[in-house]
């Protein structure tokens, strides 16, 4: 199957030629002449699989194939998650559409409103957005919603993780009844499931990877250590081992400020992304990062999903995440591509519980591995991070770390940390 068969026009051809790429993924393949024929279409596939060209070429396909007006209203709407996501859709968007008589243009919070709304202001087919900011310019009368023809929502998962349910209606109701919509996702829950009935008319279902598999070319392994002893031993891993790009996570972003200073003490280069960050000192890290003047970029779970690193060879968990599904977003960005991809994670005695969650997402257990002077504490308590811990910067984590000594079935569990991270989300007004 070549991308000239699922039928995309010449000017797209030649851009993904530019692109350099050959053929098409197997979840382009197959939601591509979907998106065509104008269906609703829903879409999952594991982070790294190409999901973004797997809207975007049919979008600016089926955008250019209609005449244009002088006037040009918003005619597809693409809302993601995160500033950083949005920043890469629209940079895709751009390039896939550089042979086509079509604008873009890409709004997020965190930065002046007022070039965004200039560039709006001109007149363009496709916007990228995230949801916060769309709302307000749309409130503030410097954007319509009326004339949209397409509707994508990508990273649907993490839009509802995120606590953007609310805010997705309320887009849904400023746009025409009639439209094409598409739905992308990673992971496909029930609460997707849900959502997808909502928005989606008839929909064509692709879906390619089984969800919450861990791709199997990553080579995961556990050290167990001592909690204190963490800072020396991923210090140790990346200098002894002579790592150049390395993807670390931790659970906070006070931990991620912390261990990038530690880092940077011990001379290496390190940047930090999460949440309080300035857009500029994130679009900064993270071009420092893939330019490799950075050699390690320590994040936060929502600082980092989405983010597009092509063959990405480590990945730390600093901590584990609390949530399981979170591991499987991690080390998805190791191994893409089909390279092989490494994925560490440093556990200490509080984290067993979460480990073992993780263990049984994934289906398999982890191989363990003890580094000497790094042992792990005997005498620490198999407690998970005590409640309270933190709490100025993981406000809903305690209702989590409750739940998960709780005896209550697993998706009891699931819906209420779905609610408590919601929550959390909510009141996080660095959110986008
Ligand atoms: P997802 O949204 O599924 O996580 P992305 O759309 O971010 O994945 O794509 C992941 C990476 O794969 C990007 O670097 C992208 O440029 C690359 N890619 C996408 N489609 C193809 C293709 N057909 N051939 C080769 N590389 C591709
Ligand atoms: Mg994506």
């Amino acid at each position: 199957m070549s991308f000239k068969e699922l039928g995309l026009s010449e000017p797209l051809l030649k851009a993904i030629s530019k692109k350099g790429y050959e053929t098409p993924s197997p979840i382009q393949a197959k939601a591509i002449p979907s998106v065509l024929e104008g269906k609703d279409v829903l879409a999952s596939a594991q982070t790294g699989t190409g999901k973004t060209a797997g809207f975007t070429l049919p979008l600016l396909h089926l955008l250019s194939e209609n005449p244009k007006e002088k006037y040009r209203p918003i005619r597809a709407l693409i809302l993601t998650p995160t500033r950083e996501l949005a920043a890469q859709v629209f940079a895709n968007v751009k390039e896939y559409s550089e042979f086509l008589n079509l604008r873009s243009a890409v709004i997020f919070g965190g930065v002046n409103q007022k070039p965004q709304i200039a560039t709006i202001r001109k007149g363009v087919d496709v916007l990228v957005a995230t949801p916060g900011r769309l709302l307000d310019l749309q409130n503030q009368g410097a954007l319509s919603l009326k004339r949209v023809e397409i509707f994508v929502l990508d990273e649907a998962d993490r839009m509802l993780d995120m606590g953007f349910l609310r805010d997705i209606e309320r887009v849904m109701k400023l746009m025409p009844d009639k439209r094409q919509n598409l739905l992308f996702s990673a992971t496909f829950s029930k609460d997707i499931k849900k959502l997808a009935y909502s928005i989606l008319n008839n929909p064509v279902q692709v879906e390619t990877a089984r969800q919450n598999t861990a791709v199997e070319v990553i080579d995961q392994k556990v050290y167990r250590v001592a909690k204190g002893k963490k800072t020396g031993l991923i210090i140790k891993l990346i200098s002894e081992g002579n790592w150049n790009q390395v993807l670390v996570f931790t659970r906070t972003k006070h931990g991620a400020n912390k261990l990038c200073k530690k880092m940077i003490s011990a001379g290496i280069s390190a940047a930090a992304i999460h949440g309080n960050k300035s857009q500029g000192a994130r679009t900064k890290a993270l071009a420092g990062f893939k330019n490799g003047s950075v050699r390690v970029l320590v994040a936060t779970d929502i600082a980092a999903r989405g983010i597009d690193i092509p063959l990405l060879p480590h990945v730390i968990n600093f901590e584990l995440p609390n949530i399981s599904e979170d591991y499987v977003h991690r080390i998805g960005r190791t191994g893409r591509a089909g390279a092989e991809g490494q994925a560490l994670s440093l556990v200490s005695a509080d984290e067993t519980s979460y480990l073992k969650g993780i263990e049984k997402l994934i289906g398999e257990s982890i191989e363990v591995e003890i580094v000497e002077g790094f042992e792990p504490d005997p005498n620490a308590s198999t407690a998970p991070i005590k409640p309270g811990q933190n709490r100025n910067q993981n406000k809903g984590r305690r209702t989590n770390n409750r739940n998960s000594n709780s005896k209550g079935s697993g998706n009891n569990r699931n819906s209420n940390r779905n609610k408590s991270r919601n929550r959390n989300r909510n009141n996080d007004s660095t959110r986008n």
